[in-house]
């Protein structure tokens, strides 16, 4: 029976229920909102790919490709009223969003979700979960073939992406190389320095303050030489180019007023619109909305999304409602080095190992998002 079923009368609920909200990309962002909406308006959510791709999983997958048969949810559980539709969002309009198969979907509300690309192969960027999976078998083998691996950037992902190989792998060398002197400056200092110590102590060779000068890809793994600009050069069997992600913003950047920011995310006001269309909504890595491109961000606009159209779809206006606010510096942030070390900020305090690996190191969140896509985890 819908939650809400209670709280509102059978002619209600059909009144709301014929408000229409299409999201596109089922992302972080995308999937949740959608789930959550399932009972209050008839939800469209579109989606390129025929399955959902855990990112936190998608590290641990380069030391352990069988986890991919978690990490990567198919949405056909999903929705139990909405609908998913498989299929690339071309362009929007205020009341349609036009796929490229030709398919048109109207709709009263449009939140656009289409998060960011990242380097291969931690998000397909565009291609399909089959290619996904072939690039990550080829991608494993050469690292297991690797003698001295480089990951250049030390953000959460490279960092982590150390700590999984060095605990996966404790005979490779590997170096991290970060332009910043120190890990995650703009954090607590104790979270980096803790973090630095575990490092070093699993054997991780530490290049920081040194920028890579002739990186070969930004988008995919190689074998080369990295001349770093402190003189320094590394021959890796295997180089990781780790360096952030970009928004996947092109939809949005067309929208009439719509202005790009850092990364390519696209600005939005105080309500997440992004554009002159006021029934538009963007959130995620996609948008510029005040959080940084991560999971956690993502949680705290579902929560204020789905409050906010939920009021719309009753009939309120936009600028009566309490406006978005981003988490600012007591967003929490986890960083496992492997199942078992690891360190996070917490909001008010760093924990260590224990709770980094109770929280996020030992499952990375695969229960939560196999019981968000309604997927048995037998
Ligand atoms: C390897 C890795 C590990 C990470 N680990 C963490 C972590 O541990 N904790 C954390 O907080 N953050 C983490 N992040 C960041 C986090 O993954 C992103 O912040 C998050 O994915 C953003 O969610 P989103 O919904 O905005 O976009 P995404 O998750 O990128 O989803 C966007 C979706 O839109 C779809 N799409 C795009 N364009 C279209 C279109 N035109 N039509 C249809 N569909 C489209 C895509 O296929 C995709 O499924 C990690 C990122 C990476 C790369």
């Amino acid at each position: 029976m819908p939650s809400n079923r209670n709280a509102t009368t059978d002619s209600e609920r059909g009144k709301l229920m014929s408000q229409k909200i299409a999201i596109i990309g089922g992302g972080y962002v995308g999937a949740e909102l959608a789930k959550s909406l399932d009972n209050t308006a008839e939800v469209t959510l579109i989606e390129q790919n025929s399955h959902f791709v855990h990112a936190p999983a998608m590290v641990r997958a380069v030391v352990d490709p069988a986890i991919l048969d978690r990490a990567l949810i198919p949405y056909d559980g999903v929705l139990t009223h909405g609908r998913v539709v498989q299929g690339v969002a071309q362009s929007i309009s205020d009341t349609e969003v036009a796929l490229a198969s030709g398919e048109t979907i109207a709709a009263d509300y449009i939140v656009v979700a289409t998060g960011s690309s990242n380097a291969v192969p931690f998000k397909a960027n565009g291609g399909d979960i089959e290619a996904l999976r072939a690039t990550n078998g080829q991608v494993h083998a050469q690292l297991v073939a690797a003698q001295t691996v480089a990951i250049v950037g030390a953000g959460a992902v490279g960092s982590e992406l150390a700590g999984e190989i060095a605990h996966a792998f404790p005979d490779k060398t590997v170096h991290l190389i970060s332009s910043e002197a120190t890990l995650f400056p703009h954090h607590p200092p104790k979270l980096g320095r803790k973090l630095t110590a575990k490092l070093k102590a699993s054997g991780v060779s530490l290049n920081f303050g040194a920028r890579a000068e002739n990186l070969q890809s930004l988008t995919e793994p190689y074998a080369g030489t990295l001349s770093l600009s402190n003189g320094a050069q590394i021959e890796a069997d295997l180089v990781f180019p780790v360096i952030g992600s970009k928004a996947t913003s092109t939809l949005l950047q067309s929208l009439p007023g719509a202005e790009v920011g850092r990364a390519d995310r696209v600005k939005t006001d105080a309500w997440l619109r992004p554009s002159q269309f006021g029934n538009v909504l963007a959130a995620g890595d996609a948008a510029e909305t005040g959080d940084a491109m991560t999971v956690v961000g993502a949680g705290r606009q579902v929560a204020w999304l789905t409050k906010t159209l939920t009021a719309l779809v009753e009939g309120k206006n936009v600028e009566d409602l309490k406006p978005y606010t981003p988490w600012g510096p007591k967003a929490p942030f986890l960083v496992p080095l492997g199942p078992k070390l690891g360190n996070s900020f917490l909001g008010f305090f760093t924990a260590g190992n224990f709770l980094t690996s109770k929280m996020k190191g030992k499952d990375l969140f695969l229960k939560r998002y196999a019981k968000l896509l309604n997927q048995s985890e037998g």
